[in-house]
C-alpha cells in the first residue's frame, strides 16, 4: 500500500463510508463535558446539531472506514477483496486524533466507525474497539460512538465495543439467507442471527441493571441497528418487510436502515446493471413507520404490496396503496373512530390524529377543523366522515387515485448522482 497522509487517507476512508446508511444518533443517553471534565456531549450542548441528508441520513457525525481493505469478497461491496480500487487505512491512533481535532472544531458531534476486514475478523475488532478504548479512557470523549461490529469476532470483543458505543451494528446486508449466501458467500446468516441475539441480550441485561444499581456499566444505550441492501438480489418489498419486521421483534432493533443498492465501479457480473429507483428505498421507510408508529402489522404492510410482483407501488406511499386497496374499511368517522382507525387515514400523521382525540372531546369536528391539522385536505376527505362531510361517491370512485394525487410529484435528488 502506497504511503498516504492523513488528508489522503480521509478522502478514501470517508468516502467508502459513504455506502452505509446506518449511522443516525438518535436514541442514546445524556452526556455533556459542562462540568470541565472530559470532551464531548451527546446533546447539543456545544452547539452541534443533528443534520440529515434529504432522505434522512445523519451527516453530522466523523463517518468513516478504519480500512478498506478487506479479505472478504462481497460481490456489492466496492471494498471487496477483487475490487481494484484505491486502499487506506488509517491506525487507530489516528482514527482518534481525527475524531478529537473534528469535534473540537465543532465539525462533528460523534463517530461512526466501520471496517472492512483486514488479517482476521478478530483483529479487525481489535482495532475498532481500540479507538472506543482510548477515546473514552484516554481522552474522556462523551460524544457520541458507533462502532459497526464483525458478526464472526470474538463474542468477547463485540461485548467491549458495546461497553464503549453508543450505538452498535451489524449488518444484516441482504433480505433473504439464499440472497446472502449468493453475494457474499463468507458470511453467514446464523452466525449474524446469533450475534444481533448476543448483542440484544446485552443490552437488555445492562438496561435492567441499570435501573437498579447506579453504578450498573452503559452498553449501548442507543440500542443496535442493522442496515439491508435493497435491489442487490431479488428480494420483493414483501420480503424486505418481513424481514425487517422480524429484526425489530426479535433483536430489539432500534432502527433497520434500508440502502439502495448501487451499482459500482468494476462491478461483479452477477450484480443488476440498474440501481433499483431511490423512491423504492423511500417507500421501505414509509412502510417501516407504518409499523412502528401507526399500529400496522407486518401482514397490513405486504397487503399494500402488488399481489403479482409482491413490491411497492412506487408512485403513492403504501398506507395510500392500503387504503385505496381496502375501501371497505373507509370512510372512517372523524368523531366516533378509534385511534387505530384514524390512524389508516392516508394524509393524517400520529401528531394529527392525537390532536382530533383531544379535540373531539370537547364539540364535533368539521372538515374545516380536520383541515387545520393536515397538510392536504384533498388526500383525506375521500377516506373521512366529519361532521359536515360525508364523501358518499368519492371513495368508490375507479379514479380516486389520480383525485387524492392531484398535485405533481416532488423528485427524490439522488444521494451520490
Ligand atoms: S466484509 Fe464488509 S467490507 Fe468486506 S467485502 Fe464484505 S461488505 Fe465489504
Amino acid at each position: 500500500m502506497a504511503q498516504l497522509d492523513v488528508q489522503q487517507k480521509l478522502e478514501i476512508l470517508a468516502d467508502a463510508a459513504k455506502y452505509d446508511a446506518s449511522c443516525s444518533s438518535s436514541g442514546t443517553s445524556k452526556r455533556n463535558s459542562r462540568d470541565g471534565k472530559g470532551v464531548g456531549s451527546t446533546d447539543g450542548g456545544m452547539g452541534i446539531c443533528h443534520a440529515y441528508a434529504p432522505d434522512g441520513r445523519c451527516i453530522s457525525l466523523l463517518k468513516i472506514l478504519l480500512t478498506n481493505s478487506c479479505i472478504f469478497d462481497c460481490h456489492y461491496c466496492i471494498n471487496r477483496k477483487s475490487s481494484n480500487v484505491r486502499r487506506a487505512r488509517f491506525t487507530a491512533e489516528e482514527v482518534v486524533r481525527l475524531t478529537l481535532s473534528f469535534y473540537k472544531r465543532n465539525y462533528i458531534e460523534g463517530l461512526f466507525l466501520s471496517s472492512g476486514i483486514i488479517r482476521s475478523s478478530n483483529y479487525t475488532m481489535e482495532q475498532i474497539v481500540e479507538v472506543a478504548r482510548s477515546l473514552r479512557e484516554d481522552h474522556h470523549f462523551r460524544g457520541y460512538i458507533h462502532l459497526k461490529t464483525i458478526p464472526d469476532a470474538d463474542p468477547e470483543l463485540v461485548h467491549q465495543a458495546g461497553l464503549y458505543a453508543d450505538r452498535v451494528s451489524i449488518n444484516v446486508e441482504l433480505p433473504t439467507a439464499s440472497g446472502l449466501k449468493r453475494l457474499a458467500p463468507e458470511k453467514s446468516d446464523v452466525r449474524i442471527a446469533s450475534a444481533m441475539g448476543e448483542m440484544k441480550t446485552a443490552i437488555v441485561d445492562t438496561a435492567d441493571a441499570s435501573k437498579r444499581y447506579k453504578s450498573a456499566p452503559k452498553f449501548a444505550p442507543a440500542g443496535q441497528s442493522t442496515q439491508m441492501i435493497v435491489g442487490a438480489d431479488a428480494a420483493t418489498d414483501g420480503d424486505i418487510v418481513r424481514k425487517a419486521s422480524t429484526l425489530y421483534d426479535r433483536f430489539g432493533m432500534r432502527r433497520v436502515y434500508y440502502s439502495a443498492f448501487s451499482p459500482i465501479p468494476d462491478a461483479s457480473a452477477i450484480l443488476p446493471l440498474q440501481r433499483p429507483p431511490l423512491m423504492r428505498e423511500h417507500r421501505l421507510y414509509q412502510s417501516d413507520w407504518l409499523i412502528r408508529f401507526y399500529d400496522y402489522s407486518t401482514a397490513d404492510v405486504v397487503a399494500a404490496a402488488d399481489d403479482a410482483t409482491g413490491m411497492l407501488p412506487l408512485d403513492i406511499d403504501p398506507k395510500l396503496a392500503w387504503a385505496l386497496k381496502f375501501r371497505g374499511s373507509f370512510p372512517v368517522d372523524v368523531n366516533r373512530a378509534p385511534r387505530e382507525m384514524l390512524l389508516r387515514v392516508p394524509g393524517l400523521g400520529v401528531k394529527a390524529v392525537d390532536n382530533i382525540l383531544t379535540a373531539r372531546r370537547w364539540r364535533k369536528l368539521h372538515l374545516a377543523d380536520v383541515a387545520r391539522l393536515t397538510a392536504s385536505i384533498t388526500k383525506v376527505r375521500p377516506f373521512l366522515i366529519a361532521e359536515d362531510w360525508r364523501p358518499v361517491a368519492l371513495s368508490d370512485r375507479a379514479d380516486l387515485t389520480s383525485v387524492v394525487m392531484a398535485k405533481p410529484k416532488p423528485k427524490q435528488m439522488e444521494l451520490f448522482g
